[in-house]
């Protein structure tokens, strides 16, 4: 059942997204060589609770399984819901940091991929795809148009580079709960599926691998890998179906106001010389 939130309702979103926002900006002025995906937790766990919010993946149950962390942070081959751990991050990889809030009630949920370091230019060409196929994906969720049009918007861009669109794993919409209907495939038919009504917010989050789109979940339950071991980018905003253009109520400004070179920039240098 889709649930179309009142302006009172996007108005706690948008708090809520926000808080998801500077979370992930705080988390950015920490991404280094040298640093544990599980110090990155902590950082994200504490930020978010003194701003008296919780967790939203802590305690996140899929059948029998039980999230443990406040991230998911998934480095290079690893697509999405990876465990912080021990690793130490290193020169030359890419970590995506995948981080939920509960706020007075309603949920908040953005990605974003991380280069550590100096990463290779296949590797920011993939970073700059994926973000651009989530701007693209964004620009068709206005009132109106169809799911399918969403994905595939994302899928047209990223097949034609030659890259895998991962189809195992879908956006959302989100309000009460952290994941509501619409399912939102990060592939699809123009024009097909259900319309767009204004007040449907959604999480768009296309997850786009370097090869294969084919992917396997790990031992531990959580981590979902790439089949072939390449790397994975994922971003993901929050937005709200208006008439005309979509309001994006996450935001990456404040990762962009830490970080020195953004991966999606240092691509448009790389493209144009
Ligand atoms: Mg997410
Ligand atoms: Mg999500």
């Amino acid at each position: 059942m889709i649930h179309l939130k009142t302006e009172k309702e996007i108005e706690s979103l948008r708090a809520s997204a926000d808080l998801v926002g500077r979370t992930l900006g705080a988390v950015a002025a920490a991404v280094a060589p040298g640093i544990s995906t599980l110090e990155l937790d902590q950082i994200a766990e504490s930020y978010i609770r003194d701003n008296g919010a919780t967790p939203a993946f802590k305690g996140y149950r899929v059948g029998r399984e039980v999230f443990p962390s406040t991230l998911c942070t998934s480095v290079n081959d690893e697509v999405v819901h990876g465990i912080p751990s021990n690793t130490v991050l290193k020169d030359g990889d890419i970590v995506s940091v995948d981080c939920g809030v509960l706020l007075n009630g309603y949920y908040g949920d953005s990605a974003f991929t991380f280069p550590v370091g100096t990463i290779s230019d296949d590797t920011k060409q993939l970073l700059a795809t994926t973000y651009d196929s989530l701007m693209l994906a964004i620009g068709q969720a206005t009132t109106g148009k169809r799911l399918g049009d969403i994905g595939a918007a994302v899928q047209e861009l990223c097949e034609e580079r030659g890259y895998g669109v991962v189809k195992d794993l879908v956006g959302h919409g989100i309000g009460r709960h952290l994941h509501e209907d619409p399912q939102v495939p990060n592939y699809g038919r123009s024009g097909s599926g259900r319309k767009l009504k204004s007040g449907l917010v959604i999480c768009i989050e296309p997850m786009i691998n370097f090869g294969t789109a084919h992917v396997r979940t790990e031992g531990d339950g959580w981590t979902v890998k790439t089949a072939d071991g390449q790397p994975s980018a994922h971003y993901e905003h929050m937005i709200v179906v208006r008439p005309g253009e979509a309001e994006v109520i996450t935001t990456f400004q404040y990762i962009e106001n830490v970080l020195e070179v953004l991966p999606y920039k240092q691509n448009a240098e790389v493209a144009h010389g």
